[in-house]
């Protein structure tokens, strides 16, 4: 288990883009401005410029990108409308960017109220407008609203299923590897104790060579969702291995996570997997302590376990840090 070496999300790599471009773009329209000596609008439009420079800075140095997501999704709404109230109907254009702006970088339904409370005061600014003209940018900005809200509302979907694919165990359905690393690697700055349980099946392999491997498949979906029904909410369980599962009781103690692990462990001798195949369970239990890192941690448990099998398996190893 590697340290959490945190690299830039995509996420981060857009709103920095955006923000950098935006005051690219709004920096010009100030120059062009204050040229032709409209001083409120200039000042307008540099206001807005240096708040998109300080969001690329502030994105920069703190790679948090979920606030600054929506200032510049907010200031590029306000700055659409304020260029409208100042300058007419003539800058409508900026409404088209905003939109597609506001869609793309906050979540769907955060994105239809905020655009959806501007369209109204755009509608309001415009009301005075030729009917026919106002017709004609309601419609275009409708659609072009539209069309946004299903293309990030498509993108939602699809992440989710992706993220969903990569994070689950094809064979068990319960999370894998992957999503165990993740989670692990999350907690290294967790303020809160963390504890986790490993568990690998006793002689699994004798499934697989007396039954064949279909079989020794089916016992793997059996025991995982054995022991998911027994580990209540709060907890997860991942498969990280062939046999080998892990379940991370998240803000729990060690007297919580070792009960787990003796509920469990007895349950499933008792259960008919174990009369059927006649597996056993060996379980290790740490907690993480806060000045601990998640590679000690886990390596902690995997020597625990590597000492319930060595010392005649189907037991629980208590992983106490020295
Ligand atoms: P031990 O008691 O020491 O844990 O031995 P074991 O027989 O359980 O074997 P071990 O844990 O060392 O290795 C796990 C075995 O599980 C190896 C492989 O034959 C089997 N295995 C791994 N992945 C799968 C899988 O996806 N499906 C099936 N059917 N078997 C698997
Ligand atoms: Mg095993």
């Amino acid at each position: 288990m590697k340290r959490l070496a945190k690299k830039r999300s995509d996420k981060e790599i857009i709103v920095m883009s955006l923000s950098l471009t935006y005051s690219v773009f709004v920096s010009i329209f100030a120059v062009i401005r204050l040229m032709n000596e409209e001083w409120v609008v200039a000042t307008l439009d540099l206001i807005l410029a240096l708040f998109g420079l300080y969001v690329f800075v502030y994105v920069w140095r703190t790679k948090n990108a979920e606030n600054p997501a929506y200032a510049i999704a907010l200031i590029s709404v306000l700055g659409t409308i304020a260029t409208l109230a100042l300058k007419g109907e003539g800058q409508i254009y900026w409404a088209y960017p905003s939109v597609a702006l506001v869609f793309y970088l906050l979540p769907n339904k955060h994105a239809m109220i905020l655009w959806g409370v501007s369209a109204l005061v755009i509608l309001f600014l415009l009301i005075d407008l030729p009917y026919f003209q106002l017709i004609t940018i309601a419609v275009t900005v409708g659609i072009t609203s539209f069309f946004c809200y299903i293309f990030s509302a498509k993108m939602d979907q699809q992440t989710a299923r992706l993220r969903r694919i990569a994070n689950e165990d094809v064979l068990t359905g319960v999370f894998n590897r992957r999503a165990f690393n993740n989670d692990a690697s999350e907690l290294v700055l967790s303020k809160t104790v963390e504890t986790a349980l490993l568990i690998d099946l006793d002689k699994f392999k004798q499934v697989n060579d007396y039954f064949g491997h279909a079989k020794g498949d089916q016992v793997l979906k059996q025991v995982s969702l054995f022991i998911k029904e027994k580990i209540g909410s709060g907890n997860e369980l991942y498969r990280i291995g062939g046999d080998e599962f892990a379940i991370l009781c998240f803000g729990r103690d060690f007297n919580y996570a070792f009960q787990l692990a003796k509920t469990i462990h007895e349950a499933f001798n008792q259960c008919s997997i174990n009369e059927e195949h006649d597996i056993t369970l060996s379980m290790a239990v740490a907690q993480k302590e806060l000045d601990e890192s998640v590679d000690d941690w886990l390596s902690r448990l995997d020597s625990a376990l590597y000492q319930a099998k060595k010392s005649g398996r189907n037991q629980i190893i208590k992983a106490i840090r020295h």
